[in-house]
């Protein structure tokens, strides 16, 4: 079946330079991981591909800072109403590319269409400040300008939101911008530019690189001195990488790197509800995500009751190709991912930990791991230090406070941690001396445009959505003034 049968977008699959469409030097596949066979090939972009769109974005700049505020959200905001009007197309493009189950793709095309609307809204509310200087000579000024040309660099794993999460804010602020999405999962990215171009964005504002050669085609474009602006989202190894580059010409970053989320169940913790944050904290998008829960810390009084109810769930759920309405969990992304799953579960058995269900690829092709829990795991097992980013939930059980906040806090990530217990003082004390950007207080999910998304430590630099999401695309102005 043709991508377009599949999913209702026959979509571009060039490059976006200057508002037209290229077909590239060559190509590459993308693969459809339930089935291991190819969707579409893919134009890849050279270097002088990316030097030519930085070339568009800078000479598409000066026209888009000065449009009009409204005017440049009413571009986001027919773009949020396109997106909306097309989410089941979108949700099953990102399903056939990335593998992700259709409720997660659904739920990834209202969230992703979702920044669109909030920078509409966030486009016209760019302030500055005044104050009388405290010796009284003068005035001080403030005003906020686009940064500039933004290269946005975009993982796999929400292949529509961590776009929107970039070029929302970026185009609200004025700036132009050129995308470099995953090479696993392109076609989302294109067919997000072409309704971006259909919404009204002019030619240069937005241009999409696609490539398999990203390490060389995205240094080019970082020393490109009309680049002012790098964000990333990605594992914290590229972002050092990118981070080192960037020093070369102190390009401004915003970096969104990976997680290791404790996920903490306290004895005075409603356990049912406890199981519901978990099974999303974990669960959502298989396991592939950056805030997904990685280490359950459970105390011992209700560890019992914990792991039964939620084994129980994980075993019912149903392993299956993201595009079939009954399945709740895909395949992972490739088979580079589902081996490092693997071998994380075997290394935790291993070290004497126990499997309470799952711990096997299903015999079948497409790259699918089973629903995993594991209780008892060691201390030293690399399974809590690492990003497992596949459906494998680890159980660690504890008796102490400062124990589980000692113990969550022992690691160079900090993005999200997850606190259930039903005291508020306690919930909001451990939240407190938890060291991490985001904390889910009885809850399993954070994502929320209107919030500022980020991590502390190793996990990043800045914040994405929010109003402080749309302040990392500009740069304050001080001016100095006598009247
Ligand atoms: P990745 O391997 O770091 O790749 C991310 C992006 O960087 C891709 O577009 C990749 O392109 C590109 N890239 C890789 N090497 C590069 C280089 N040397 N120079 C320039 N670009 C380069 O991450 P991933 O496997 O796609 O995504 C999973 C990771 O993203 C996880 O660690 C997850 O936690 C993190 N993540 C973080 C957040 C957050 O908001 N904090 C959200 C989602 C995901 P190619 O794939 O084409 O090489």
């Amino acid at each position: 079946m043709s991508i377009a049968e599949l999913t209702g977008i026959d979509g571009p699959t060039g490059l976006l330079i200057g508002g037209e469409w290229g077909k590239g030097a060559d190509t590459f596949p993308v693969f459809d991981p339930a089935t291991e066979e190819p969707l579409a090939e893919v134009a890849n972009g050279t270097v002088s591909d990316g030097l030519d769109a930085v070339g568009a974005a800078q000479a598409a700049l000066p026209g888009w800072a000065a449009t009009p505020p409204r005017q440049r959200a009413e571009v986001l905001r027919r773009a949020f109403e396109l997106m909306t009007a097309r989410s089941e197309q979108f949700a099953r493009l990102m399903s056939a590319e990335n593998g992700k189950s259709l409720r997660d793709a659904r739920g990834e095309a209202a969230y992703a269409a979702e920044f669109f609307r909030w920078y509409a809204e966030e486009a016209v509310r760019i302030e500055g400040t005044l104050m009388r200087a405290p010796s009284g000579a003068n005035r001080i000024l403030t005003t906020r300008q686009p940064i500039g040309v933004s290269l946005l660099i975009t993982p796999w794993n929400f292949p529509a939101a961590m776009a929107t999460r970039k070029i929302g804010p970026a185009l609200a602020a004025g700036c132009t911008v050129v995308l470099k999405p995953a090479a696993e999962t392109p076609l989302t990215a294109l067919a997000l530019a072409d309704l971006l171009a259909e919404a009204g964005a002019p030619a240069g504002v937005v241009n999409v690189v696609t490539t398999t050669s990203s390490g060389r085609v995205c240094a080019a474009m970082m020393d490109d001195p009309r680049v002012r602006k790098l964000s990333f989202t990605g594992s914290t190894e590229v972002g050092r990488i990118l981070l080192g580059q960037a020093a070369k010409s102190v390009l401004n970053c915003s970096m969104e790197l990976g997680g290791n989320a404790p996920f903490i169940v306290f004895d005075d913790a409603d356990i049912p509800a406890a199981v519901e944050g978990a099974l999303i904290a974990k669960m959502r998008n298989g396991g592939e995500a950056c805030t997904a829960a990685n280490r359950f810390y459970v105390h011992d009084a209700v560890a019992d009751e914990f792991i039964a109810a939620f084994s129980a769930r994980l075993k019912s759920m149903v392993v299956g190709p993201g595009l079939d309405e009954a399945t709740d969990v895909g395949p992972l992304v490739n088979e580079d991912t589902r081996s490092k799953v693997a071998s994380l579960v075997d290394g935790a058995t291993a070290d004497g930990a126990a499997l309470i269900t799952g711990g096997r690829a299903p015999q079948r092709r497409g790259y699918f791991y089973e629903p995993t829990l594991l209780d008892g795991v060691a201390a030293d097992s690399a399974i809590l230090s690492t990003e497992i980013f596949g459906p494998v939930a680890p159980v660690v059980r504890f008796t102490d406070e400062a124990d589980a906040v000692r113990l969550a806090n022992a690691t160079e990530f900090g993005l999200v941690s997850y606190v259930f217990t039903r005291d508020l003082r306690r919930g909001l004390r451990v939240s407190e001396a938890l060291d991490a950007g985001m904390i889910g207080l009885n809850r399993g999910l954070v994502s929320d445009p209107a919030a500022p998304f980020g991590g502390v430590k190793q996990s990043g630099l800045g914040r994405e959505g929010g109003h402080e999401g749309l302040l990392e695309y500009t740069e304050t102005k001080y001016i100095a003034t006598d009247w």
